[in-house]
């Protein structure tokens, strides 16, 4: 069953989402050769507190971090660490808070310093497939308009969506109804109604779109092949007309510290 939302719930999600786009914000600033993906998951848990919201990752499943923090050729789910990033990396950041019990998920991904061509266009389609999916989260469409929209982009650009790992409703949970594949394929295609709130995330990967689960962490998702792969996210919320971004940075929404 799919949730919707009222519009005082939205009002919420609208703050948690603010505050995780102000870490992510923060965190694309700390992104130069030689921090480590533990200092970023410091800062993250840090302004966390600092806003009064609660991680979300942190012991979800058992996850070891407030963030997810994923290079080069791993797709999601990175555990934070003393890996240093260098000049030519690209990180995923995937970051999401609990803010009076609702939730709110996003992730982008940053160059490291320059890096080849190849990779500027990976980051370019992903970040604006996203942006295509989004688009499709009206009133009246279904779904796989969303999910079609993402591989429309990816696949014309010569790159593949990841089937193994999907998006998501959100709201109360992280993870709930629908899944959000950013392909077409899965057979629940539901009309899309206002109040619902979808965390919608491309994975996109240069060469092959099949994964693998790393074998001692359990967590952290590689590309088979061993070529980069991006991931960008928002949490959206659908109106009567324009669809709503949420983990959009609002100033004004931020709480106190
Ligand atoms: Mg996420
Ligand atoms: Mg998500």
């Amino acid at each position: 069953m799919i949730i919707t939302k009222s519009s005082a719930e939205i009002a919420i999600m609208r703050i948690a989402g603010s505050i995780v786009a102000a870490v992510l914000e923060e965190l694309r600033k700390m992104i130069h050769p030689g921090v480590t993906t533990a200092e970023l998951d410091a800062k993250a848990e840090q302004l966390t507190k600092k806003y009064h919201a609660i991680p979300a990752f942190k012991g979800y499943n058992g996850f070891p971090a407030s963030l997810c923090a994923s290079v080069n050729e791993e797709v999601v789910h990175g555990i934070p660490g003393n890996r240093t990033l260098k000049k030519g990396d690209i990180v995923g950041l995937d970051f999401g808070v609990v803010y009076k019990d609702f939730y709110a998920d996003s992730a982008i991904t940053v160059p490291v310093g320059e890096v080849t061509p190849e990779v500027q266009k990976l980051l370019k389609v992903t970040e604006e497939s996203l942006y295509r999916g989004i688009a499709q989260a009206r009133p009246g469409n279904r779904l796989y308009d969303i999910s079609h929209a993402i591989q429309t982009m990816v696949e014309s650009n010569g790159f593949s969506v990841v089937r193994d790992f999907v998006g998501h409703g959100i709201g109360r949970r992280m993870h709930e109804s629908p899944q959000i594949p950013n392909f077409v394929g899965n057979d629940f295609n539901p009309k899309l109604r206002k109040g619902m709130t979808l965390a919608i995330e491309p994975m996109v990967n240069i060469g092959t779109y099949e994964v693998d689960v790393d074998l001692y962490d359990h967590w952290t998702v590689r590309t088979k092949d061993g070529k980069y792969s991006a991931h960008f996210e928002h949490t959206v919320a659908v109106t009567d007309d324009e669809p709503e971004i949420l983990t959009l940075l609002r100033p004004e929404l931020l709480p106190e510290d």
